[in-house]
């Protein structure tokens, strides 16, 4: 049994206040406010990232048990202790090899932040490929989608617009997949039946994906005019900060889904690196192709949460939410996201500069500064 006292306790759901927490068997066992106002540390659930190619080296496309270790346990010291290795547009057997190694990692592990694989395409259009490779990005295939699927697959991004889409989403549901509008030239009437078959995810908006014009709204109007909820990749690079904040005006925290879609070079310093078979050069932390284009980013998580609050100025309550909560509400990942009694003890707990002091994970301490 763990207690952590007079910390300020910050639940999507309840709000802010300050309490202990009692841990046992994994789980939060008990929370309870406390009359006093002062307090040290912030506790917050334990952050999610669904869209992650990799960090420090590791990348999913290349990975071993071994480098999969080490980028779950880089990720502690962010204060995630959920995230999904995002590959990019592959062939049928790279997919296959990713998704087998990641459901063997997680079958092996008696405790592991890694949930299952997000697979980034190839199903989008090339028209919107940003730094994916032409080459394998494909239509939809009934048949390829039986094969490459498989319970450890818990995200897919693809195109609405292209052939095979409609197909596909029946078999991506009765495997529980939950699907994700990307890289994609879909307008806004392509959104809007894709939204009616039961879509409701946007992949890195607005990144990827077509702008917003008076007479076509496109998918940035769509995300911004149907109930769509969001990912948002908040390192002032992809997007600006007014963006970031307008989005949080006029969609609420309760759309926005923190990811870093960080690559193998996030957390290294700048260099030359490799992403999905394509030269990627970081500037000053910024990833570009040969030609410029914007190639995944170097963010971290905690810097994403850091980021977020100072250009949205939201509440902490708001922070959890994107941070955590809605990414599990939107994959269905049950019992954490929570500073409740009975869920697992997947926590943070930062100082009041937004840093990461102490993650843990099934309530064992993974990371201390
Ligand atoms: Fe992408």
């Amino acid at each position: 049994m763990k207690k952590i006292n007079d910390v300020l306790i910050v639940d999507p759901v309840k709000g802010t206040f300050v309490g202990d927490v009692v841990i046992s068997n994994g789980k939060i066992e008990k929370v309870s406010p406390t009359n006093s106002g002062t307090y040290e540390h912030t506790l917050m659930p334990g952050f999610i990232d669904p869209h992650t190619h990799g960090c420090v080296g590791n990348d999913t496309m290349s990975l071993t048990e071994e480098k999969l270790t080490e980028w779950e346990h880089f990720l502690y010291s962010q204060g995630v202790t959920t995230f999904l290795p995002t590959t990019v547009s592959a062939k049928k057997e790279d997919m296959l090899r990713v998704s087998d190694m990641v459901g063997k990692y997680i079958h092996r592990k008696t405790q592991t932040s890694v949930y299952g694989v997000h697979y980034e395409g190839p199903y989008i259009n090339v028209k919107k490929k940003g730094a994916q490779n032409p080459n394998v990005i494909r239509n939809a295939s009934s048949e390829e989608l039986k094969q490459v699927l498989s319970p450890v697959v818990k995200l897919v991004t693809m195109a609405p617009e292209i052939d095979g889409f409609y197909d596909a989403l029946p078999i991506l549901k009765k495997q529980g997949v939950v699907v994700s509008l990307g890289h994609m030239d879909a307008n806004f009437k392509d959104m809007k039946r894709a939204f009616l078959h039961g879509v409701n995810r946007i992949t890195h908006f607005p990144n990827a994906i077509k702008g917003l014009h008076h007479r076509e709204l496109g998918g940035v109007g769509a995300g911004f005019y149907l109930d769509f909820h969001l990912e948002m990749i908040v390192d002032g690079v992809h997007l600006v900060p007014e963006f970031v904040n307008m989005v949080y005006k006029i969609k609420g925290a309760d759309r926005i889904i923190l990811v870093t879609d960080s690559i193998d070079a996030a957390g290294l310093k700048d260099g030359e690196y490799n992403l999905g078979g394509l030269k990627v050069k970081v500037e000053n932390g910024k990833a570009t192709l040969s030609d410029g284009t914007l190639a995944g980013s170097t963010l971290l998580f905690n810097r994403a949460v850091k980021n977020f609050k100072k250009f949205t100025n939201c509440s902490l309550q708001e922070l959890a939410k994107v941070s955590s909560y809605n990414a599990a509400r939107d994959l269905n990942i049950k019992n954490v996201a929570r500073i409740e009694e009975g869920y697992k003890a997947n926590i943070v707990i930062l100082d009041k500069e937004l840093n990461v002091i102490t993650t843990y994970l099934n309530g064992e301490i993974v990371y201390e500064v």
